[in-house]
């Protein structure tokens, strides 16, 4: 009971700034994503979604839902154990080879999320190599962040994808430490994506391990999915590949791709691989269906660029403020939290429109914004129904027309 008053005190605090988190309850539809039902009372009873992950819509794909349905059927429910004490499953071991094989790599190693994956293997490899030292760029995702803290090791924050930085703080390090240098391809908030050839050559030139995240890249960039590693032909240049199975793919886990040797000491030393209970099999079974029909598939991408490309366009055209990159992510700049809110707010209520407001800690005070993420199920009605909607209210919000 004492307590509450000191729960309270924050989330009041919270509250105040703007920044206290409200979850939207939905229901998705299979077959019909982006919809979904809402269960906010203020709102209509169905949504379209507009800020999801899933940002090809293979959480709904007939041959991924088949996948888990079979496996289920086959396997059980759950696995039955961590992967040391009988928890491993086939289904694993064919999702890691596929993964394996999408990034060029000798193996890979599944986790129960991306998060875990990032924090897990920074962790043991912060904590175990001798000397080591974690380069990390400035706008790392909390993941990265968290599992560098936790190993202990030596950090320096270079400059958000500034490989001159990342020259000048290599140089200025002994030459007999570990150095890891921490980095994202598509960093998910700007949708910028880092000059990966720089980077990867400074690394080199150093001696220093690359460890790249490319949770926002898996399934949507290169021929095969493989993610700006793979659209460069950068991905034999990179020491780790870490990759989440919950957004492009649609489904659930994370993992690292990398060499023989380096996979077996994180299997071997990591805590967060070892001492948790596996994921499903049909989820690994689902998982995979999902990488192998990306690596042959192109409809989709190609729909999913087309979508993106129509969204930019029309906004440009009516004047509202979005930050210009290269990826399929289109952030439109508010900059003030409480207005972020209560537009999201309006385009649920009276739209139907769902886009979560990104507001701090997400990303700095002062660029709070709504984060649209256009895939191939999103119609040009969509679209439209879309910008119609932020015309009206950025009207009505006398918000500044300048482009951000
Ligand atoms: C979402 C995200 C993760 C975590 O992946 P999950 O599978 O959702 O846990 C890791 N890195 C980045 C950059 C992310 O945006």
């Amino acid at each position: 009971m004492g307590f509450d008053k000191l729960f309270n005190a924050q989330l009041d605090a919270l509250k105040q700034e703007g920044n206290y988190r409200v979850f939207a309850e939905l229901e998705r539809k299979s077959g019909q994503f982006p919809r979904a039902r809402s269960h906010d009372e203020n709102g209509p009873e169905e949504v379209t979604v507009w800020c999801s992950n899933d940002y090809l819509g293979m959480g709904q794909h007939p041959k991924v839902i088949q996948a888990m349905k079979d496996a289920v059927d086959s396997c059980g429910c759950g696995a039955g154990g961590t992967r040391n004490i009988s928890g491993t499953n086939h289904q694993h071991l064919l999702l890691e080879r596929e993964i394996a094989d999408l990034h060029g790599k000798q193996d890979a190693l599944l986790f129960t999320s991306g998060y875990v994956s990032n924090w897990a293997t920074l962790s043991t490899l912060g904590s175990r190599l001798p000397d080591a030292v974690i380069l990390s760029d400035e706008l790392n995702h909390a993941s990265m962040i968290e599992g560098i803290r936790h190993s202990r090791a030596e950090k320096v924050i270079w400059r958000h994808n500034d490989p001159e930085d990342l020259d000048r703080k290599l140089s200025a390090l002994p030459a007999n430490k570990t150095k890891i240098v921490a980095f994202e391809s598509v960093y998910s908030m700007d949708g910028d994506i880092c000059p990966m050839q720089e980077i990867v050559e400074v690394a080199e030139k150093h001696g220093a391990m690359t460890y790249l995240d490319e949770v926002h890249a898996v399934g949507l960039y290169g021929p095969r999915g493989g993610g700006i590693s793979e659209q460069e032909g950068l991905a034999d240049r990179i020491t780790l590949i870490e990759g989440t199975l919950g957004k492009a793919y649609g489904v659930v886990g994370g993992y690292v791709s990398g060499s023989d040797a380096l996979c077996d000491f994180i299997r071997s030393f990591s805590s967060g691989f070892i001492f948790t209970t596996a994921l499903p099999p049909a989820v690994a079974a689902a998982a995979r269906v999902s990488i192998a029909h990306l690596k042959e598939s192109q409809i989709e991408r190609m729909r999913q660029r087309a979508q993106v490309a129509k969204l930019r366009k029309r906004l440009d055209h009516l004047g509202i403020p979005h930050l210009h990159n290269d990826s399929h992510i289109i952030p439109v700049m508010i900059k003030d939290p409480v207005k972020c809110r209560q537009l999201a707010d309006i385009l649920m209520r009276d739209f139907g429109i769902y886009v979560q407001p990104i507001n701090y800690p997400t990303v700095p005070k002062g660029t709070e914004r709504l984060r649209f993420t256009p895939g191939p199920l999103h119609s040009d009605a969509d679209i439209e129904h879309l910008v119609q909607a932020l015309s009206t209210l950025w009207k009505r919000c006398a918000l500044a027309h300048a482009v951000a």
